[in-house]
């Protein structure tokens, strides 16, 4: 059996480990022998320290070794139960105490030597141990629970660190572990080999020994991931075809000379990016990624044009009814006087009826758009406007009704380059760095609370003095992750507040996410032509809504939102020419909440806004990770860009050498093997 083990092999083939604990491992996602080896500590206890009993200080962690002089279960009168054990030394006599652990006294027997680890602490004029961890003394072998530095793992499903250590060390006193990375590589970023940092991860000899493993093995973890892109990158080329769209350069040109403005550089590099990829024989997969107000949706306007030059259909996906709606407007603007007719479908809109034909050029919806039953065949060009799935599952939808178009998705989230293609790495990432021109920073205050009465009257005072010309968000809190009931009425409170104390002379709309989509156009509507100068929201108006004359945006209990999304809803207002203004009130008077806001009145740049908010709060939280589900590194962080960036360049260079991994054959059995495993259904 141990002849044949394998970083492949099932856990339940494992010597130690039954049926029964390998259905609990599974639990916990670990369905291989790697998967153990790679399920890592998340803290360590120090018990290195082994002392005669006599020398053991109080407070003290410590290891001592002897021999159990007495061992028994006390009951009390209220049924529970404590095993008490006296363990003598040389040097003396020490007891330990367990509670409700019947099982023990069965374990250790009088007369056995064994080690008790943990914190020496007072019971009357002695010391004592209370839980100690505990270990047999066995002939030739190494302690694991005592004496060292010992691991601890997150004990989910059932499964205890004692027990996953006993299995971790034997799987590591088998040589079966097979370096895959090539040793210059090694040598270059100084990290050692796999088996010693395996080693050192679970039971080092040093709490230093720790990092440089963790390094080793993350930077495993982001290179095999790479990899795997890549080799999938090459695949999809390779299988998925396209007649090229054929390019009028002039046709191309008049057409962008008849828009309201001019196209930024940034604008003009990615348009050019993006006609490359549709005249290419491969379907596009491209990420649009643009601050909030770069000006994305005319660069997918151009590319739609370009499509229907070609006799083709483009798609655009919003995540919202209200979305949908406004892009249907701008893209209208935009294509309309070109003889392109533009449609809408979302779910009170319906220009294309069930298994009807669509004669648009340009359909835009919500996301169910592809789901439904409309006939998609010449749809050669999506577009999927801000959301974090990068259209993985519309693109899967579409494939399997055989459908393989252009896909760009477009993103105001400012993540950083590296982390994109991490995330999604058989992406093609083109980024808007620009703003229009004239477009002026946010101004941007964290307000104290003192100074509530004098905002609202500055507000007021702009209100007045634009003459209708102007508007201003008030952004109520979310109380809770999602938009709840509490949420809402909480909005509501503050609408009427606000309404009846403090903007009696203004009319006051209030939209909120449980609004049906008719009511939430029309509050848009009329606040955007000015019926209402105030705008009271829930962060429902976070993605996407141009309102170019709103200029003010004042957002409460700002300290619960994230740096990344602060700056999204921030893009609601300076959407124009004319300055605006973000005021920023607190729920905390924490000082390092009140430090992280005040970012926002310095950095107005997304991308480092980003950054920041990375270090602070960690990638989990900007990127919306948790509730996506798209954190898919179990070693590695995100934050960590440096180690991303050397495995994205070493795994580049590796396959550009060796695109077959021929040279790499154990590289390449790893590969394989997670390639397995990322394709199988849960
Ligand atoms: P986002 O990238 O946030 O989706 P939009 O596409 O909604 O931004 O564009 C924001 C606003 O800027 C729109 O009103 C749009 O008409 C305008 N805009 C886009 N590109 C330019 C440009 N090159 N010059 C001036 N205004 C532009
Ligand atoms: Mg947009």
């Amino acid at each position: 059996m141990t002849q044949s083990l394998t970083w492949q092999t099932l856990t339940q083939n494992v010597p130690l480990i039954g049926p029964i604990y390998a259905k609990k491992l599974i639990k916990m996602d670990i369905k291989t022998v790697g998967d153990l080896l790679q399920h890592l500590p998340f803290r360590y206890e120090n018990y290195a320290l082994v002392s005669p009993i006599d020398k053991i200080q109080e407070g003290e962690t410590v290891t001592v070794i002897g021999t159990v002089e007495t061992i028994r279960n006390v009951y009390t009168r209220n049924h529970k139960n404590f095993q008490k054990l006296a363990l003598k030394d040389p040097s003396g006599t020490i007891e330990a105490t367990w509670f409700n652990q019947p099982f023990i006294t069965k374990a250790l027997r009088p007369g056995v030597k064994m080690a008790l680890a943990g914190n020496a602490t007072r019971f009357g004029r002695k010391l004592q141990f209370e839980s100690p961890q505990y270990e047999l003394m066995r002939n030739d072998q190494p302690l694991l629970h005592c004496g060292r530095i010992v691991p601890v793992y997150s004990e989910t499903a059932g499964i205890t660190s004692k027990w996953l250590r006993a299995r971790i060390a034997y799987l590591l006193n088998h040589e079966f572990i097979r370096e895959f990375l090539p040793s210059s590589l090694r040598s270059s970023y100084k990290l050692p080999g796999l088996r010693q940092a395996l080693l050192d991860v679970h039971f080092p000899d040093t709490e230093a020994s720790v990092t440089p493993a963790k390094r080793r093995l993350a930077f495993d973890e982001l290179f095999l991931l790479q990899i795997t892109a890549q080799l999938r990158r090459r695949e999809w080329n390779k299988t998925t075809f396209q007649q090229p769209c054929s390019v009028d350069m002039t046709s191309l040109q008049k057409f962008i000379s008849t828009l309201p403005f001019g196209l930024t550089e940034a604008q003009k590099r990615v348009v050019q990016e993006i006609v490359h990829d549709l005249m290419s024989p491969h379907p596009m997969n491209r990420l649009l990624q643009g601050d909030v107000g770069s000006g994305k949706t005319v660069v997918a306007a151009i590319a739609m044009y370009l499509i229907h030059q070609n006799s083709y259909q483009s798609v655009l996906m919003a995540p919202t009814e209200i979305l949908a709606e406004q892009h249907y407007r701008t893209l209208t603007d935009l294509l309309k006087p070109q003889g392109l007719q533009i449609g809408l479908q979302t779910g009170t809109v319906k220009h294309v009826s069930k298994r009807n034909t669509n004669p648009f050029a340009v359909l835009v919806g919500t996301h169910a758009l592809i789901q439904n039953r409309i006939d998609l065949g010449k749809v050669k060009f999506l577009v999927i406007d801000e959301q974090h799935r990068f259209g993985v599952r519309q693109r899967a939808i579409l494939r399997a009704k055989g459908i393989t178009p252009h896909v760009l998705t477009m993103t105001a989230t400012p993540i950083p380059r590296t982390v994109a293609l991490t995330m999604h790495n058989d992406l093609s990432l083109s980024v808007l760095d620009e703003m229009p021109l004239g477009r002026k920073p946010v101004k941007t205050w964290v307000v104290p609370p003192h100074k509530r009465q004098a905002a609202y009257a500055w507000i007021d005072k702009q209100l007045t003095n634009s003459r209708g010309g102007q508007r201003a968000f008030i952004i109520c809190p979310f109380i809770e992750p999602s938009e709840s009931m509490q949420t809402i009425r909480a909005a509501t409170q503050e609408y009427d507040k606000l309404k009846r104390d403090v903007y009696p002379h203004f009319h006051l709309g209030l939209l909120h996410g449980k609004m049906k989509s008719g009511e939430k156009a029309n509050v848009l509507t009329k606040f955007r032509d000015g019926e209402y100068q105030i705008l009271v929201a829930t962060p429902v108006v976070e993605v996407g809504i141009d309102i170019p004359q709103a200029t003010i945006i004042l957002i409460e209990a700002a300290d619960r939102f994230g740096l990344a999304q602060l700056h999204q809803l921030r893009g609601r207002v300076g959407r124009s020419n004319t300055q605006s203004y973000c005021l920023l009130f607190a729920s905390s008077a924490d000082t390092p909440d009140i430090r992280r806001l005040k970012y926002l009145e310095r950095v107005s740049l997304g991308a480092e806004l980003a950054i920041i908010d990375l270090k602070i709060r960690g990638p989990g939280q900007v990127f919306g990770m948790e509730q996506h589900g798209r954190d898919n590194l179990k070693i590695a962080t995100y934050s960590d860009l440096d180690l991303i960036e050397t495995a994205q360049r070493e795994a580049q260079r590796l396959i550009d050498a060796d695109p077959d991994l021929t040279q790499h054959p154990l590289l390449k059995e790893r590969v394989i093997s997670g390639t397995i495993k990322d394709i199988t259904p849960d």
